[in-house]
């Protein structure tokens, strides 16, 4: 099976089973074990920050962001098919009691904070998802971002990035990843995506922030005891993050077949019926991911080489129109 669902189906290899093997661990709730504690560093310093906490999926990364952002009863600002308000079925409501409010382009952020003493609810954060999942893999630019951060910064908001994705933005736009550190109070990145470890994210940001996500993480039921095997996974897949530049120019193969482009390895294409696509793609071996009834996604990861791609391009020409 050629598999362009996500960049998640990765599975690791014989090296990456070693590491794991071979990782000195404790007890990570005490705060023992080494091998997850360097990768925490490793994090915080590649993007600038005090602190990091590792987690067992972006899901929680995030929801533990907004739990120490955004106070029950205040709200954050994101794009409508953000992963926070799209893809974690409701957490941010259940579990910090934010409200939500969703903008179409960055643009609109300033015009849309509202602060403390109004009879509305107040803006205690904004969220941007880089690279954009449902957008297609697209990259923020980086002016963009940093006429965000002074909105923001100017009425003492928080901003969060959700970057399970950020290496494919660091790849494709060559911005360093302190940068993109730089502009955030917290971030989430994911080393379970195109990185491929088979499980963990990582929540950066201050001393202080990080110590609140811990407790929140224990009481989401995400302390994992010898978490270092895990860890362990992580931190080689960080070999892994300028490998990503070959997946993005088997995604631009992938696009161009079908007269479009991409930016970096998510190819988003409209297909009058998902479903039926996906059956019949399916049925020659390439597994494709359905997005809404006449969306599809294509996802290249480092278990795709160019061999599945000219194949999938075969396959999926036949049943996918023209862009
Ligand atoms: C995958 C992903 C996450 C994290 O998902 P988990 O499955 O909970 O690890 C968060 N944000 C985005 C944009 C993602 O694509």
């Amino acid at each position: 099976m050629i598999d362009l669902r996500s960049d998640t189906m990765t599975r690791p290899g014989a090296e990456m089973r070693a590491a794991m093997a071979a990782a000195e661990v404790g007890d990570d709730v005490w705060g023992e074990d080494p091998t997850v504690n360097a990768l925490q560093e490793h994090l915080a310093d590649m993007f600038g920050h005090e602190a990091a906490l590792w987690m067992p999926t972006g899901s929680m990364a995030n929801q533990a962001a907004l739990h120490v952002l955004v106070k029950p009863g205040t709200e954050f600002l994101c794009d409508v098919d953000a992963h926070v308000v799209t893809y974690e079925l409701g957490a941010a409501a259940a579990y910090a009691g934010a409200t939500s409010r969703t903008f179409r382009s960055l643009s609109e952020v300033p015009g849309m904070i509202r602060l403390p003493g109004y009879p509305a609810v107040p803006t205690a954060a904004v969220v941007v998802e880089n690279t954009h999942n449902h957008k297609g893999g697209t990259v923020i630019p980086l002016g963009e971002l940093t006429a965000l951060r002074e909105a923001a910064s100017a009425h003492s908001i928080a901003v969060h990035c959700d970057g399970a994705r950020i290496w494919n933005a660091h790849v494709a736009s060559g911005v360093p990843l302190a940068t993109y550190g730089a502009l955030f109070d917290t971030l989430s990145v994911c080393l379970s995506k195109g990185l491929g470890a088979p499980a963990g994210s990582v929540l950066i940001g201050s001393a202080e922030r990080v110590a609140r996500a811990r407790v929140v993480r224990k009481r989401l039921g995400g302390g994992l005891r010898q978490a270092g095997i895990l860890a362990a996974a992580g931190q080689y897949a960080l070999g892994n993050i300028h490998r990503l530049a070959e997946d993005h120019a088997r995604a631009a193969r992938l696009a161009k077949a079908f007269g479009t482009s991409v930016e970096t390895n998510i190819v988003a294409l409209a297909v009058p019926d998902a479903a039926e696509a996906a059956r019949l793609a399916a049925e020659q071996g390439v597994l494709i991911g359905v997005m809404a009834p006449s969306f599809v996604r294509l996802v290249t990861h480092y278990d795709l080489d160019d061999q599945a791609i000219t194949r999938a391009i075969e396959v999926l020409t036949r049943l996918i129109p023209q862009q």
